[in-house]
């Protein structure tokens, strides 16, 4: 099609209305004049969240300490629940969830709990091109077992600074590997890796595989029990909308119950014996072993509304809308914008891309800088990446159009040179 018959508000609204299945723009907070597309960093609140988030206050206001046993929701069982509720979203048992800790927290404790370099495999796998943190648990768990993360840690090298090959991945799964910690959705380029094939791989060499599903969960679809992936560990804040330093999750396969946990505490207890409250530890049976002390439940609470309506529209219908709208963006940069020296860095296809576009541009921090002052929100990424997210309950095909719109006036105008091409100290 010509840019003439995609580049109309027509064809946008017909695109609309074919998706309409998972769009709940109603049911979330939108600033009005603003275009959001940075929901792949911060998810926007929804009135569900908010609802939660407040009853959670008054079970505290009106039960105080009997709100652990009391109330609608009691705290007590509270992390399996909403533990329960991200479990559809990962394709897994309830009893393999657990709403705990954050990414980083998460990721060290899977790793206290499974790397076992005395049993002979002293190597970690990963990848050059993950986000910091995942790199800075790692080698700090191999400096916890006296191993030099020089020699220990294997970064599999991208081919193109953006992507990498399950090729490469698997190139790189030696005799000596215990672990493989990739992410399901690399969060610059948003290229989806193939879980399913990098952990069979990683099975038939006795190694384990253990995904990073930040930018996954709630964008994409995942069935990490059927994959048979060994664990797994998230964020909420992102593509599920749980606000600011939610409470985060991990996966642990089924396989792996009884495996003691690493950084042992009382909230992993079995529940019925926690209030014994022995020195003697007895570990919850399933995924639970694994929390540490009291959960976060106010920063846990807004969970339960958010996951509620992820549940509803179901991550099948997210995924085709997110699609759709992420394919119309990539269309028309493609169409309107390349004159102006932009390189669309997240892969074409269906199977490979997640829920957000990445842009490569010299001049994209003042680019980004420009956005904002036109109301639309991006997530610059240091140097020149722009990352747009279109997120499928609450952004429109419409928004999609005038975004790009924008981004051709602000570089025919040069409107970003009036900005310093220069990082904020969040950006
Ligand atoms: C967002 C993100 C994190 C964040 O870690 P926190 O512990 O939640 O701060 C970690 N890893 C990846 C890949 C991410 O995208």
């Amino acid at each position: 099609m010509t840019t003439q018959e995609i580049n109309t508000s027509e064809y946008a609204e017909q695109l609309e209305t074919r998706y309409a299945e998972a769009s709940r723009r109603g049911e979330f907070y939108i600033q009005e004049g603003t275009i959001y597309f940075d929901g792949n960093s911060l998810g926007l609140l929804s009135k569900r969240a908010e609802a939660s988030l407040l009853a959670m206050m008054d079970a505290w206001k009106r039960h105080g300490i009997d709100g652990w046993t009391q109330g609608e929701k009691p705290w007590f069982h509270l992390s399996e629940q909403i533990g329960g509720s991200m479990a559809p979203l990962v394709g897994a048992k309830p009893v393999s969830v657990i709403a705990t800790g954050s990414t980083t927290s998460n990721l060290h404790q899977l790793l206290a709990t499974f790397f076992k370099p005395e049993e002979g495999r002293t190597k970690i796998v990963a990848d050059e091109l993950n986000f910091p943190t995942d790199i800075y648990a790692i080698q700090s768990q191999l400096k916890l077992h006296g191993l030099d993360p020089a020699e220990h840690l294997i970064q599999v090298k991208s081919r193109d600074g953006q992507t990498l090959t399950t090729e490469d991945i698997i190139g790189a799964l030696t005799d000596d590997t215990a672990i493989v910690i990739l992410s399901g959705v690399l969060y610059r380029s948003g290229q989806v890796l193939d879980m399913a094939r990098i952990t069979e791989a990683a099975h038939e060499r006795g190694i384990l595989a253990g995904f990073d599903l930040c930018h996954s969960i709630g964008s994409i679809p995942h069935t990490l029990d059927d994959w048979d992936v060994d664990f797994a560990f998230w964020c909420t804040y992102k593509h599920l909308n749980g606000g600011p330093g939610a409470t985060g999750g991990l996966y642990v396969n089924e396989r792996h119950f009884g495996t003691a946990p690493g950084l042992a505490g009382w909230f992993g207890s079995d529940k019925d014996r926690q209030f014994d409250l022995a020195h003697t530890f007895t570990p919850a049976a399933d995924a639970g072993a694994l929390q540490m002390g009291t959960p976060h439940l106010l920063s846990a609470a807004p969970l339960i509304g958010s996951l509620e309506l992820l549940n509803e529209v179901g991550i099948g219908a997210i995924r085709e809308r997110s699609l759709a709208l992420t394919g119309y963006l990539q269309q028309l940069i493609q169409l309107e914008l390349a004159a102006y020296g932009f390189t669309v860095a997240s892969p074409a296809g269906d199977t490979e891309r997640g829920g957000h576009v990445f842009l490569v541009h010299p001049e994209a921090a003042r680019i980004c800088k420009a956005l904002k002052a036109n109301g639309l929100i991006p997530d610059f990424r240091a140097p020149n990446g722009i990352r747009l997210a279109p997120v499928a309950l609450y952004n429109t095909f419409e928004e999609v159009r005038s975004a790009v719109q924008l981004l051709k006036r602000i570089m025919e105008e040069e409107q970003y040179k009036q900005f310093e091409n220069k990082r904020d100290v969040v950006a």
